[in-house]
């Protein structure tokens, strides 16, 4: 069972996986794109290197991948995988986040639209793969876990559901 844990820059997805690591495999896809040669060009306009997903997926879907093994990176719900959690942060904190990681103003801003355009959400959603999202604005990274744990074992939560989050309130504000 291949577990895609994704959402935007900052939500708080490596927290989270540092304690599933303890219990599980996790891949982190940063550092697996880095060991596997995945990146692209340069991507001037972002600043960054551009994963290619469909290397990425590939490079995934030819691991020995046995019990249950999370994916660890915003790009991670672009692997052929069996579920995906999208975690969800208030906008303002995803900002104060990457304001702490140094991240230029612009960057942030583009970081924070992407959380309140649900952008995440919708690319999970359209890949037809089974999604859940938790808001994890008011949880310890414990409790994000523990929810996990509860989507795992298939149990019924309400406030997993995608598409409850909803930040489209503070719209004007960062737009
Ligand atoms: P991501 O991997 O999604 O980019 P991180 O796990 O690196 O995010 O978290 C970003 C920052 O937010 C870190 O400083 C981390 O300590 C903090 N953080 C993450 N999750 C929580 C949480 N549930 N409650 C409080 N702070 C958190
Ligand atoms: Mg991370």
């Amino acid at each position: 069972m291949l577990v895609a844990i994704t959402g935007t820059p900052g939500v708080g997805k490596s927290t989270v996986s540092s304690i599933l690591r303890k219990e599980y495999r996790v891949i982190d896809i940063h550092s697996y794109a880095e060991d596997h040669g995945l990146f692209e060009s340069f991507d001037e306009e972002a600043g960054s290197y551009d994963v290619d997903v469909e290397k990425l997926n590939d490079s995934i879907m030819s691991e020995d991948i046995e019990g249950t093994v999370f994916l660890d990176g915003h790009l991670s719900h672009f692997v052929d995988c069996d579920k995906i959690i999208v975690l969800r942060c208030e906008p303002h904190v995803i900002y104060d986040r990457l304001k702490q990681r140094g991240y230029d103003e612009r960057k942030i801003l583009e970081n924070v639209q992407t959380e309140v355009l649900d952008v995440i959400l919708s690319e999970s959603v359209d890949s037809g793969i089974d999604t859940y999202e938790i808001d994890c604005t008011e949880l310890t990274p414990e409790q994000v876990v523990s929810k996990i744990g509860i989507i795992m074992n298939g149990e019924d939560i309400p406030d997993v559901t995608p598409g409850h989050v909803d930040w489209s309130e503070e719209m004007d504000e960062w737009f």
